[in-house]
């Protein structure tokens, strides 16, 4: 016998198991709204010109080597970034206050954060919103936090629970750590407004919570970098301290590379440096260091104003394609006359919609349409297309009526 026979099956990961039952179904008119990946017009996943560029550059550098990076990372891949999320012009940045690493992309980003966090930070407990991504609550018990929620969603209204959330963050305990999405939220695609981010930040830097920010939509809600940033600059810019997690996955569509960062803004570059120090103690009995392809792509394109500008101009073709999608799906529930207020399909915000449909609903619709998506009624704009728009449209009226 195995010494490993006692070792019972452990379910499918609930985002990426939908693709699983997706690629076993051989429906030709199926349709997999669970991932959260681009796809273009042509339902395939897109590799940026401006990535295509960048690579051939990296090929054609004979003195490139494969050399181990640092612990830390590529050093000017940790500048690019850090000045890509708070800006050019950052005094944080210009006075050496924020210490950056390169990370596995936003989740290893999220992890590192954590452990440091777990190791040498006062308050062990981490305030999430509800809901959330679901890797969400894994990455920081594992990590070694307590996780608590705060209320964020309003299944009423399906906007903000903002009343709930002032509450909740009002009455947590000096200190803690409080998990925020900088922009599109994941899964409800609902943002606070700018007036009510400082509200929240207000409320924050008098309890002394400590702001994790968690980006992996820069550019990708909106179209535009800067306005995607600004939840996270608005808490950097009264001097206070915060992390912020960074990803490529979706905004320069690099996520089989796992290029991300972490940086953590300090009160002055003293802490900083210090704070680097116990970073790399975190990362070396991890992973040693982290990969070099991804981040030489990302530090070619953001070192570079042509290929910067290429890609903001691809950046804001992939986010116009989505928002086009949303506009669509509301015009055909309403050509079909669907019951129901579907307004949320167009203000939520990033690449995906909550729509409301319930587990059953959502069964329905794989069973009888083959369309797949998480149990939670979260659909990805990004993997519609105008072709399957209509599938959809009938799937979603003939499940609510
Ligand atoms: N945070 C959020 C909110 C996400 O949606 C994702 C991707 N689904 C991530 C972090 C991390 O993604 P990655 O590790 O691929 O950058």
């Amino acid at each position: 016998g195995s010494v490993f026979s006692h070792v019972v099956r452990a379910p499918e990961d609930p985002i990426l198991g939908v693709t699983v039952a997706y690629n076993k179904d051989p429906s030709p008119v199926k349709l997999n709204l669970g991932v959260g990946a681009y796809r273009t017009e042509e339902g395939k996943p897109l590799v940026l010109n401006v990535v295509r560029k960048a690579e051939q550059q990296l090929v054609n550098d004979r003195s490139r080597v494969k050399e181990y990076l640092p612990i830390v990372g590529l050093a000017e891949f940790n500048k690019l970034s850090a000045k890509l999320i708070f800006g050019a012009d950052s005094p944080a940045i210009q006075s050496n206050r924020v210490t950056t690493v390169q990370c596995l992309s936003g989740t290893g980003s999220l992890r590192v954060g954590g452990e440091f966090l777990a190791r040498h930070y006062h308050q062990q407990i981490i305030y999430i919103p509800l809901p959330t991504w679901g890797n969400h609550p894994k990455v920081f018990t594992l990590a070694g936090l307590s996780v608590k929620t705060y209320r964020y969603y309003d299944p009423a209204t399906r906007g903000l629970d903002f009343k709930g959330l002032m509450e909740d963050l009002g009455s947590a305990p000096s200190g803690a750590v409080v998990l925020l999405h900088a922009c599109a939220h994941n899964p409800t695609g609902v943002d606070p407004s700018l007036q009510q981010w400082e509200q929240i930040r207000q409320l924050m830097r008098s309890k002394k919570l400590l702001p994790f920010f968690d980006s992996a939509y820069q550019g990708f809600a909106s179209g535009s970098l800067d306005k995607d940033a600004q939840s996270v600059r608005i808490f950097v810019a009264d001097g206070g301290e915060c992390l912020v997690a960074q990803s490529y996955a979706k905004n320069m569509g690099l996520y089989g590379e796992r290029v991300g960062a972490l940086s953590i803004v300090c009160k002055t570059a003293d802490v900083a440096g210090k704070v680097e120090s116990q970073l790399k103690l975190v990362i070396r009995p991890m992973y040693s260091n982290p990969p070099i392809h991804g981040a030489s792509i990302v530090a070619a394109i953001l070192r570079d104003r042509n290929l910067y500008n290429e890609w903001t101009i691809e950046l804001k073709a992939m986010a116009d394609r989505i928002i086009s999608m949303r506009h669509q799906l509301s015009d055909a529930l309403r050509a079909r006359g669907t019951p129901g207020d579907w307004s949320h399909i167009i203000k939520q915000i990033g690449m995906f919609t909550f729509t409301g449909l319930n587990a059953k609903q959502v069964a329905f619709m794989t069973k009888e349409y083959h369309i797949y998506m998480t149990a939670d009624g979260r659909i990805s704009m990004a993997g519609l297309s105008s072709r399957t728009v209509p599938h959809l449209a009938d799937a979603i009226h003939a499940a609510v009526t």
